[in-house]
Protein backbone atom coordinates (compact mmCIF):
# COMPACT_ATOMS: atom_id res chain seq x y z
CA UNK A 1 0.00 0.00 0.00
CA UNK A 2 2.75 2.12 -1.01
CA UNK A 3 2.52 5.09 -3.15
CA UNK A 4 4.33 3.63 -5.94
CA UNK A 5 5.74 1.09 -6.98
CA UNK A 6 2.34 -0.33 -6.92
CA UNK A 7 0.90 -4.07 -7.33
CA UNK A 8 1.11 -5.18 -11.09
CA UNK A 9 -2.23 -6.82 -12.16
CA UNK A 10 -1.89 -10.42 -13.73
CA UNK A 11 -2.84 -9.23 -17.27
CA UNK A 12 0.36 -6.84 -17.25
CA UNK A 13 2.41 -9.03 -15.69
CA UNK A 14 1.75 -11.86 -18.40
CA UNK A 15 1.77 -9.01 -21.33
CA UNK A 16 5.74 -8.64 -19.78
CA UNK A 17 6.38 -12.32 -20.55
CA UNK A 18 5.81 -12.41 -24.26
CA UNK A 19 8.98 -13.65 -26.62
CA UNK A 20 11.23 -10.34 -26.85
CA UNK A 21 10.98 -8.48 -30.28
CA UNK A 22 13.01 -6.26 -32.12
CA UNK A 23 12.97 -2.76 -31.39
CA UNK A 24 13.48 -1.71 -34.77
CA UNK A 25 10.21 -3.96 -36.17
CA UNK A 26 6.72 -2.89 -37.43
CA UNK A 27 5.72 -4.61 -34.03
CA UNK A 28 7.59 -2.32 -31.99
CA UNK A 29 5.89 0.55 -33.82
CA UNK A 30 2.30 -0.61 -33.64
CA UNK A 31 2.86 -0.92 -29.91
CA UNK A 32 4.72 2.67 -29.18
CA UNK A 33 2.49 4.26 -31.72
CA UNK A 34 -0.09 2.79 -29.77
CA UNK A 35 0.58 3.69 -25.96
CA UNK A 36 1.67 7.21 -27.22
CA UNK A 37 -2.08 7.67 -28.80
CA UNK A 38 -3.89 6.30 -25.72
CA UNK A 39 -1.05 8.37 -23.33
CA UNK A 40 -2.53 11.37 -25.26
CA UNK A 41 -6.21 10.64 -23.70
CA UNK A 42 -4.46 10.19 -20.30
CA UNK A 43 -2.85 13.37 -20.09
CA UNK A 44 -5.33 14.84 -21.77
CA UNK A 45 -3.33 16.72 -24.52
CA UNK A 46 -3.18 17.01 -28.56
CA UNK A 47 0.75 17.28 -27.43
CA UNK A 48 3.10 14.97 -28.71
CA UNK A 49 4.15 12.14 -25.87
CA UNK A 50 7.35 10.10 -25.78
CA UNK A 51 8.04 7.31 -23.53
CA UNK A 52 11.84 7.20 -21.86
CA UNK A 53 13.75 3.98 -20.53
CA UNK A 54 14.43 5.10 -17.17
CA UNK A 55 12.28 6.32 -14.06
CA UNK A 56 10.29 9.25 -13.64
CA UNK A 57 13.06 11.36 -12.58
CA UNK A 58 14.85 10.78 -15.98
CA UNK A 59 11.24 12.35 -17.36
CA UNK A 60 11.69 15.39 -14.98
CA UNK A 61 15.27 15.64 -16.41
CA UNK A 62 14.73 15.80 -20.02
CA UNK A 63 12.17 18.63 -19.24
CA UNK A 64 14.71 20.95 -17.58
CA UNK A 65 17.67 19.94 -19.08
CA UNK A 66 15.85 20.29 -22.61
CA UNK A 67 14.50 24.03 -22.08
CA UNK A 68 16.95 25.41 -19.43
CA UNK A 69 20.46 26.60 -20.82
CA UNK A 70 23.39 27.93 -18.75
CA UNK A 71 22.77 31.39 -17.13
CA UNK A 72 18.96 30.75 -18.05
CA UNK A 73 16.48 30.68 -14.93
CA UNK A 74 14.03 28.39 -13.99
CA UNK A 75 12.08 28.95 -10.74
CA UNK A 76 11.63 25.79 -8.70
CA UNK A 77 8.12 25.74 -6.70
CA UNK A 78 8.33 23.21 -3.74
CA UNK A 79 6.51 22.45 -0.79
CA UNK A 80 7.98 18.47 -0.60
CA UNK A 81 10.89 15.85 -2.01
CA UNK A 82 10.22 15.89 -5.32
CA UNK A 83 9.78 19.50 -6.05
CA UNK A 84 13.17 19.90 -4.47
CA UNK A 85 14.56 17.47 -6.75
CA UNK A 86 13.58 19.69 -9.91
CA UNK A 87 15.59 22.43 -7.93
CA UNK A 88 18.76 20.26 -7.81
CA UNK A 89 18.46 18.94 -11.26
CA UNK A 90 18.36 22.62 -12.40
CA UNK A 91 21.01 23.05 -11.01
CA UNK A 92 22.81 21.38 -13.08
CA UNK A 93 21.71 22.40 -16.25
CA UNK A 94 20.88 26.50 -15.48
CA UNK A 95 20.24 29.49 -12.63
CA UNK A 96 17.80 27.97 -10.15
CA UNK A 97 15.44 30.21 -8.16
CA UNK A 98 13.75 28.29 -5.65
CA UNK A 99 10.60 29.27 -4.17
CA UNK A 100 10.28 26.78 -0.78
CA UNK A 101 7.11 26.48 0.98
CA UNK A 102 7.21 24.67 4.12
CA UNK A 103 6.60 20.80 3.12
CA UNK A 104 2.82 20.00 3.18
CA UNK A 105 1.53 23.41 3.31
CA UNK A 106 0.07 25.48 -0.27
CA UNK A 107 1.93 28.12 -2.75
CA UNK A 108 1.43 31.31 -2.40
CA UNK A 109 0.87 32.63 -5.59
CA UNK A 110 1.65 36.15 -5.00
CA UNK A 111 4.96 35.03 -4.59
CA UNK A 112 5.15 32.89 -7.50
CA UNK A 113 4.03 35.73 -9.44
CA UNK A 114 6.47 38.01 -7.72
CA UNK A 115 9.63 35.30 -9.05
CA UNK A 116 8.34 35.39 -12.52
CA UNK A 117 7.98 38.71 -12.80
CA UNK A 118 11.75 39.21 -12.70
CA UNK A 119 11.70 37.05 -15.73
CA UNK A 120 12.33 33.46 -16.00
CA UNK A 121 12.71 30.75 -18.97
CA UNK A 122 11.05 28.11 -17.23
CA UNK A 123 8.56 27.04 -14.03
CA UNK A 124 8.78 24.08 -12.50
CA UNK A 125 5.90 22.43 -9.61
CA UNK A 126 4.64 18.95 -8.48
CA UNK A 127 1.18 18.42 -9.46
CA UNK A 128 0.32 15.71 -6.26
CA UNK A 129 3.44 15.70 -4.16
CA UNK A 130 4.27 12.35 -2.99
CA UNK A 131 6.04 13.49 -0.21
CA UNK A 132 3.13 15.04 1.75
CA UNK A 133 0.02 13.97 0.34
CA UNK A 134 -0.95 17.36 -1.42
CA UNK A 135 -2.21 18.06 -4.91
CA UNK A 136 -1.37 21.60 -5.91
CA UNK A 137 -2.88 24.12 -7.86
CA UNK A 138 -1.47 23.38 -11.72
CA UNK A 139 -4.14 25.94 -13.73
CA UNK A 140 -3.43 28.43 -10.94
CA UNK A 141 0.10 28.29 -11.76
CA UNK A 142 0.04 28.03 -15.41
CA UNK A 143 -2.29 31.04 -15.54
CA UNK A 144 1.26 32.69 -14.02
CA UNK A 145 3.44 30.75 -16.78
CA UNK A 146 1.59 32.14 -19.52
CA UNK A 147 0.98 35.37 -17.87
CA UNK A 148 4.99 35.84 -18.14
CA UNK A 149 5.59 33.74 -20.89
CA UNK A 150 7.59 30.80 -18.82
CA UNK A 151 7.63 26.93 -20.08
CA UNK A 152 5.55 25.31 -17.77
CA UNK A 153 6.98 22.36 -16.35
CA UNK A 154 4.50 19.89 -14.10
CA UNK A 155 5.98 16.85 -12.64
CA UNK A 156 2.33 14.56 -12.59
CA UNK A 157 4.58 11.28 -11.77
CA UNK A 158 1.99 10.66 -8.75
CA UNK A 159 -0.83 11.83 -10.52
CA UNK A 160 -1.83 11.17 -14.13
CA UNK A 161 -4.18 8.64 -14.37
CA UNK A 162 -5.47 8.97 -10.40
CA UNK A 163 -6.23 13.12 -9.72
CA UNK A 164 -7.86 15.30 -12.62
CA UNK A 165 -4.58 16.17 -14.81
CA UNK A 166 -5.29 18.42 -17.75
CA UNK A 167 -2.23 19.12 -19.69
CA UNK A 168 -3.55 21.32 -22.45
CA UNK A 169 -6.55 23.16 -20.54
CA UNK A 170 -3.87 24.12 -17.70
CA UNK A 171 -1.26 25.02 -20.20
CA UNK A 172 1.14 22.49 -19.13
CA UNK A 173 4.22 22.65 -21.61
CA UNK A 174 5.91 19.85 -20.34
CA UNK A 175 4.18 16.78 -18.51
CA UNK A 176 5.94 14.11 -16.82
CA UNK A 177 4.42 10.50 -15.03
CA UNK A 178 5.88 7.42 -14.51
CA UNK A 179 4.84 4.19 -15.14
CA UNK A 180 4.80 2.54 -11.53
CA UNK A 181 2.30 4.96 -9.88
CA UNK A 182 -1.36 5.06 -11.20
CA UNK A 183 -0.88 2.85 -14.17
CA UNK A 184 0.47 -0.24 -12.22
CA UNK A 185 3.57 -0.90 -14.15
CA UNK A 186 6.73 -1.69 -13.11
CA UNK A 187 9.00 1.19 -12.58
CA UNK A 188 11.10 1.94 -15.21
CA UNK A 189 9.48 4.25 -17.67
CA UNK A 190 8.86 7.99 -17.87
CA UNK A 191 6.00 9.23 -20.11
CA UNK A 192 6.36 12.92 -21.16
CA UNK A 193 4.19 15.01 -22.87
CA UNK A 194 5.90 17.92 -24.85
CA UNK A 195 3.85 21.26 -26.36
CA UNK A 196 4.75 22.52 -29.66
CA UNK A 197 6.13 25.77 -27.71
CA UNK A 198 8.14 23.52 -25.64
CA UNK A 199 9.30 21.50 -28.35
CA UNK A 200 10.44 25.12 -30.43
CA UNK A 201 12.78 25.86 -27.91
CA UNK A 202 14.72 22.36 -27.99
CA UNK A 203 17.80 22.92 -28.79
CA UNK A 204 19.92 20.02 -30.48
CA UNK A 205 22.96 18.29 -28.01
CA UNK A 206 21.23 20.70 -25.07
CA UNK A 207 20.59 18.77 -21.76
CA UNK A 208 21.20 15.28 -21.24
CA UNK A 209 22.58 12.89 -23.86
CA UNK A 210 20.27 9.85 -23.52
CA UNK A 211 17.88 12.13 -22.14
CA UNK A 212 17.63 14.76 -25.01
CA UNK A 213 13.99 15.21 -25.46
CA UNK A 214 14.86 16.18 -29.03
CA UNK A 215 15.77 12.97 -29.97
CA UNK A 216 13.09 11.04 -28.28
CA UNK A 217 10.50 13.25 -30.14
CA UNK A 218 12.37 13.02 -33.87
CA UNK A 219 12.69 9.13 -33.48
CA UNK A 220 8.61 8.72 -32.05
CA UNK A 221 7.37 10.90 -34.87
CA UNK A 222 8.33 7.19 -36.57
CA UNK A 223 7.37 5.43 -33.42
CA UNK A 224 10.96 4.89 -32.72
CA UNK A 225 13.25 5.53 -29.71
CA UNK A 226 16.49 6.67 -30.32
CA UNK A 227 18.10 4.01 -28.50
CA UNK A 228 16.91 0.34 -27.19
CA UNK A 229 14.19 0.46 -24.85
CA UNK A 230 12.66 -1.58 -21.85
CA UNK A 231 11.03 -3.62 -24.12
CA UNK A 232 9.18 -5.72 -21.88
CA UNK A 233 8.09 -2.41 -20.19
CA UNK A 234 6.48 -1.40 -23.40
CA UNK A 235 4.60 -4.47 -23.89
CA UNK A 236 3.06 -4.53 -19.75
CA UNK A 237 2.39 -0.13 -20.68
CA UNK A 238 0.19 -0.92 -23.96
CA UNK A 239 -1.61 -3.79 -21.46
CA UNK A 240 -2.30 -1.56 -18.64
CA UNK A 241 -3.19 1.51 -20.94
CA UNK A 242 -6.05 -1.12 -22.16
CA UNK A 243 -7.23 -2.20 -18.74
CA UNK A 244 -7.59 1.79 -17.62
CA UNK A 245 -9.58 2.36 -20.95
CA UNK A 246 -11.88 -0.85 -20.07
CA UNK A 247 -12.38 0.84 -17.04
CA UNK A 248 -12.67 4.38 -18.23
CA UNK A 249 -10.47 6.88 -17.22
CA UNK A 250 -13.03 9.44 -15.17
CA UNK A 251 -14.25 5.79 -13.25
CA UNK A 252 -10.61 4.90 -12.56
CA UNK A 253 -9.95 8.36 -11.50
CA UNK A 254 -13.40 8.06 -9.23
CA UNK A 255 -12.45 4.76 -7.78
CA UNK A 256 -8.68 5.96 -6.36
CA UNK A 257 -11.23 9.46 -5.05
CA UNK A 258 -13.50 7.25 -3.57
CA UNK A 259 -10.74 4.79 -1.70
CA UNK A 260 -8.66 7.98 -0.49
CA UNK A 261 -12.32 9.44 0.88
CA UNK A 262 -11.86 5.80 3.04
CA UNK A 263 -8.79 6.63 4.22
CA UNK A 264 -9.24 9.96 4.95
CA UNK A 265 -12.18 9.30 6.75
CA UNK A 266 -10.75 6.45 9.07
CA UNK A 267 -8.28 8.98 9.65
CA UNK A 268 -10.30 11.12 11.16
CA UNK A 269 -12.76 8.32 13.12
CA UNK A 270 -8.77 6.65 14.40
CA UNK A 271 -8.05 10.78 15.47
CA UNK A 272 -5.11 10.77 13.15
CA UNK A 273 -4.45 14.11 11.35
CA UNK A 274 -4.13 14.53 7.86
CA UNK A 275 -0.65 16.01 7.45
CA UNK A 276 -0.65 18.53 5.03
CA UNK A 277 -2.61 22.08 4.88
CA UNK A 278 -5.29 22.59 2.37
CA UNK A 279 -6.72 25.79 0.82
CA UNK A 280 -8.88 26.89 -2.15
CA UNK A 281 -6.16 25.93 -4.62
CA UNK A 282 -4.66 22.62 -2.70
CA UNK A 283 -6.46 19.73 -2.14
CA UNK A 284 -5.42 16.47 -0.37
CA UNK A 285 -4.69 13.85 -2.74
CA UNK A 286 -6.68 11.23 -3.97
CA UNK A 287 -2.91 8.58 -4.58
CA UNK A 288 -1.40 8.99 -1.26
CA UNK A 289 -2.74 9.98 1.96
CA UNK A 290 -0.16 11.56 4.52
CA UNK A 291 -1.16 11.07 8.11
CA UNK A 292 0.71 12.48 11.02
CA UNK A 293 2.02 9.70 13.38
CA UNK A 294 -0.21 9.03 16.35
CA UNK A 295 1.77 10.09 19.62
CA UNK A 296 1.93 7.03 21.98
CA UNK A 297 3.60 4.91 18.94
CA UNK A 298 7.04 5.42 17.05
CA UNK A 299 7.04 4.78 12.99
CA UNK A 300 9.00 1.12 13.61
CA UNK A 301 6.27 0.06 15.79
CA UNK A 302 3.50 1.24 13.30
CA UNK A 303 5.00 0.65 10.27
CA UNK A 304 6.59 -3.16 11.71
CA UNK A 305 3.62 -3.79 13.16
CA UNK A 306 1.22 -3.30 10.10
CA UNK A 307 4.50 -5.60 7.32
CA UNK A 308 4.40 -7.92 10.66
CA UNK A 309 0.90 -8.58 9.44
CA UNK A 310 1.34 -8.59 5.58
CA UNK A 311 0.23 -4.95 5.16
CA UNK A 312 3.53 -2.46 4.09
CA UNK A 313 2.59 1.29 4.07
CA UNK A 314 5.29 4.40 3.56
CA UNK A 315 6.94 6.45 6.41
CA UNK A 316 8.03 10.13 6.13
CA UNK A 317 10.95 11.56 4.07
CA UNK A 318 13.76 13.26 4.99
CA UNK A 319 12.20 15.49 8.01
CA UNK A 320 9.32 13.71 8.39
CA UNK A 321 10.54 10.92 9.02
CA UNK A 322 8.52 9.18 11.89
CA UNK A 323 6.48 11.71 11.72
CA UNK A 324 4.12 10.60 9.14
CA UNK A 325 2.39 7.50 7.09
CA UNK A 326 1.88 7.37 4.05
CA UNK A 327 -0.84 5.20 2.48
CA UNK A 328 -1.41 4.63 -1.66
CA UNK A 329 -4.11 4.31 -3.07
CA UNK A 330 -3.42 4.16 -7.03
CA UNK A 331 -3.12 2.04 -9.42
CA UNK A 332 -5.12 -1.52 -9.46
CA UNK A 333 -5.83 -0.56 -5.54
CA UNK A 334 -9.12 -2.09 -4.37
CA UNK A 335 -11.75 -1.38 -1.10
CA UNK A 336 -10.95 -4.57 -0.03
CA UNK A 337 -7.02 -3.45 0.09
CA UNK A 338 -8.00 -0.04 1.54
CA UNK A 339 -10.21 -1.92 4.45
CA UNK A 340 -7.59 -4.24 4.82
CA UNK A 341 -5.06 -2.00 5.35
CA UNK A 342 -7.54 -0.06 8.04
CA UNK A 343 -8.31 -3.32 9.75
CA UNK A 344 -4.13 -3.85 10.03
CA UNK A 345 -3.45 -0.24 11.30
CA UNK A 346 -6.19 -0.43 14.20
CA UNK A 347 -4.83 -3.87 15.06
CA UNK A 348 -1.48 -2.52 15.98
CA UNK A 349 -2.80 0.79 17.38
CA UNK A 350 -4.62 -1.18 19.65
CA UNK A 351 -2.23 -3.96 20.81
CA UNK A 352 0.56 -0.32 21.08
CA UNK A 353 -2.71 1.29 23.99
CA UNK A 354 -2.86 4.22 21.18
CA UNK A 355 -6.92 3.16 20.59
CA UNK A 356 -8.86 0.93 22.89
CA UNK A 357 -11.55 -0.83 20.67
CA UNK A 358 -11.70 -2.17 17.21
CA UNK A 359 -13.84 -1.18 14.18
CA UNK A 360 -14.17 2.53 13.81
CA UNK A 361 -11.80 3.06 11.08
CA UNK A 362 -13.19 -0.17 8.97
CA UNK A 363 -16.61 1.47 9.75
CA UNK A 364 -15.66 5.21 8.32
CA UNK A 365 -13.84 3.87 5.26
CA UNK A 366 -16.84 1.02 4.11
CA UNK A 367 -19.27 4.12 4.58
CA UNK A 368 -17.22 6.71 2.92
CA UNK A 369 -16.13 4.13 0.16
CA UNK A 370 -19.87 3.17 -0.54
CA UNK A 371 -21.46 7.16 -0.21
N1 LIG B 1 8.05 12.89 -8.55
C1 LIG B 1 7.09 12.36 -7.78
C2 LIG B 1 5.89 13.18 -7.46
C3 LIG B 1 7.23 11.06 -7.29
O1 LIG B 1 6.26 10.53 -6.52
C4 LIG B 1 8.39 10.33 -7.60
C5 LIG B 1 8.60 8.98 -7.06
O2 LIG B 1 8.05 8.60 -6.07
C6 LIG B 1 9.34 10.93 -8.41
C7 LIG B 1 9.15 12.21 -8.87
C8 LIG B 1 10.57 10.22 -8.79
O3 LIG B 1 10.25 9.22 -9.68
P1 LIG B 1 11.21 7.98 -9.91
O4 LIG B 1 11.50 7.41 -8.57
O5 LIG B 1 10.34 7.09 -10.78
O6 LIG B 1 12.40 8.46 -10.61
Amino acid sequence: MIPGPVKVPQRVLRAMAKPMISHRSADFEKIYEDCRSRLKDLFDTENEVVVLSGSGTAGMEAAVGGIIGEGEKVVTVTNGKFGERFTELGDRYGSIVPLDFPWGTPFDLARIEAALEDGAKAITMVHNETSVGIVNPAREVGKLARKYDAVFIVDGISSVGGNEFLTDEWGIDIAITGSQKCLAVPPGLAMVAVSKRAMDLLEEGKGGYYTDLKAHLKKASKNQTPYTPAVSLFFALQEALKMAAEEGFPERRARMAALAGGVRAAASALDIQLFPQVNEHTTYSNTVTAMKMPSGISDSQLRGGMRKRGVVVSGGQEGLKGKIFRIGTMGACTEADVLRTIQTLELVLEKEGVISSLGAGVEAASKAIEA
